[in-house]
């Protein structure tokens, strides 16, 4: 159906400045201009859009800087069809992580290898074999396409996966000690990313928290004392995210081990990262691998899937047989149970797991990882130029050694040599603090934002995790410093 008109059609309300005034909407959506925005975005859409903008243009001050040319239809057009794309544009996008953390918990962690992305795909295209055993030509595991990789790669008797790691520890707990008791040190109570608290989570499996020792000392004997009959196991937390210096004691894995064995317990590693392979290799500092946790005497070991892994949210558990059956067997099971895409990509990176040797090529936080100083001063090199000519009398750009981390929980205090941009403003003193936040927020809002870190009064941009350089260069241009920023005079 035509759209119906108040006003006369045809001529466009131009040329007339005393009477100046927005169309009405009947008028800017009878435009040619807008058949083609009806076309994509539906009527409904381009009706709410134009009104929005006509809104806009009638507030006294927009009205009072309004020219002919405001009202065009063309300029109209161009307005309604930029909030459409702008409504239109995904809420979760791709952005450039710069800030020097490579797993970085709120920008999505582990970016994931290609075979894994091809694995999504597949899974998201197709039926897949999920739960279904095609030698046998009958119902299946949806674990079993994980659980040969993992015993294979660490040893362990028997594995599982849920949704992360929080729920690995939730479902372990929550099978192995409801309504029991699980002992755990005062110095390993970590509270990681703001949300996952050890003892929060173990009160919400059902289990209670038997605390020993002191927030800087445990020691075996604090332990051997708290273990009674209602004990079900005895828990350790890898203490990621911080360190205590200083006069500090913890016992030792294998020691906790023989003393839960000697008991008729299980002891339960909570390894947060857990690596799968030794990081030494490339020259990064060490994190306790999932092998070690199970060799020094662990039965349960949890590890997350989107840390040093590499991989997509995931939690996993590995241990012996008859702890991972029961913990198959909890309903809760299936509320914590990982989706078919996460399951594909899983599996993909697991497997590449299978070649070490080429891993650093092919596992994409590995790569970032283990990027060295020289191949990012190149980059820096490359760019310090390209960004200085478009930040040209305002902000001085110097190339910069700094220090990324990991993230995620693995130790904060290793850090690895790295290679940034520190951008300064122009100006000193009154104005560089207003300089330095417009100079953020328009990284920001570029078509990929552009996220740093700030620190010692410079906008430092890491450039370990850049591997997309054209990308960056491209978008340059659309740079857009806002009207806050000190200026400077130019000289
Ligand atoms: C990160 C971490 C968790 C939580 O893992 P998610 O996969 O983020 O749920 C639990 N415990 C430890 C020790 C961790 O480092």
């Amino acid at each position: 159906m035509p759209p119906t008109t108040t006003d006369a059609q045809g001529a466009p309300p131009t040329g007339s400045d005393s009477t100046l005034r927005p169309p009405s909407v009947d008028r800017v959506l009878s435009h040619a201009a807008l058949q083609a925005l009806i076309a994509t975005h539906g009527r409904t859409e381009v009706l709410e859009a134009t009104r929005a903008v006509l809104a806009e243009l009638r507030t006294p001050a927009a009205r009072a800087g309004a020219s002919p040319r405001s009202y065009a239809p063309e300029a109209l057009a161009g307005s309604i069809g930029a909030r459409l794309a702008a409504r239109d544009r995904p809420g979760l996008r791709r952005v450039f992580n710069l800030t020097g953390t490579v797993l970085h918990t709120n920008l999505g962690r582990a970016p994931l290898p290609e075979s894994a992305i091809a694995g999504l795909e597949l899974a998201a295209r197709h039926p897949t074999n999920l739960e279904y055993d095609l030698g046998e030509g009958r119902r299946g595991e949806r674990d079993e396409l994980v659980e040969e990789l993992l015993r294979e790669l660490t040893g362990a008797e028997a594995a599982t996966v849920v949704n992360n790691n929080a729920a690995a520890v939730l479902l372990a707990l929550n099978t192995l000690a409801l309504r029991k008791e699980a002992i755990v040190s005062r110095g390993e109570l970590v509270e990681i990313g703001g949300s996952f608290r050890i003892p929060d989570v173990m009160a919400r499996a059902g289990a209670k928290l038997h605390e020993v020792g002191t927030t800087n000392r445990t020691h075996l004997r604090d332990y051997a004392e708290a273990i009674g009959p209602r004990t079900r196991l005895l828990l350790k937390v890898h203490t990621s995210n911080y360190e205590v210096h200083g006069f500090t004691a913890a016992v030792a894995q294998p020691d906790l081990a023989e003393l839960a064995h000697r008991h008729g317990l299980p002891l339960m590693v909570d390894l947060g990262s857990g690596a799968l392979v030794a990081l030494e290799r490339w020259g990064l500092p060490h994190e306790p691998t999932t092998q070690e946790a199970l060799r020094d005497g662990a039965d349960l070991v949890t590890i997350s899937g989107d840390k040093l892994l590499g991989g997509p949210q995931a939690g996993i558990l590995l241990g012996r047989r008859g702890l991972i059956e029961q913990i198959r067997r909890n309903p809760l099971k299936r509320a914590l149970r990982l989706d078919k895409l996460r399951l594909a990509a899983l599996e993909a990176v697991l497997r590449l797991y299978r070649d070490p040797d080429h891993l650093d090529e092919r596992l994409p936080t590995l790569r970032l990882l283990a990027r060295k100083p020289g191949e990012l001063e190149a980059v820096a090199a490359r760019l310090a130029p390209l960004l200085q000519a478009q930040l040209a009398g305002r902000y001085v750009v110097a190339v910069a050694r700094c220090e990324s981390q990991v993230g995620s929980g693995a130790r904060p205090s290793d850090r690895l040599p790295s290679v940034g941009l520190a951008i300064r403003p122009a100006v000193r003193g009154r104005g560089a603090g207003g300089a330095l936040e417009s100079l953020t927020a328009a990284l920001r809002e570029l078509p990929v934002p552009v996220i740093g870190r700030v620190a010692e009064g410079a906008l430092l941009l890491d450039l370990r995790c850049l591997e997309d350089e054209p990308t960056f260069v491209r978008q340059l241009g659309a740079l857009r410093i806002g009207q806050s920023s000190a200026r400077a005079e130019p000289p």
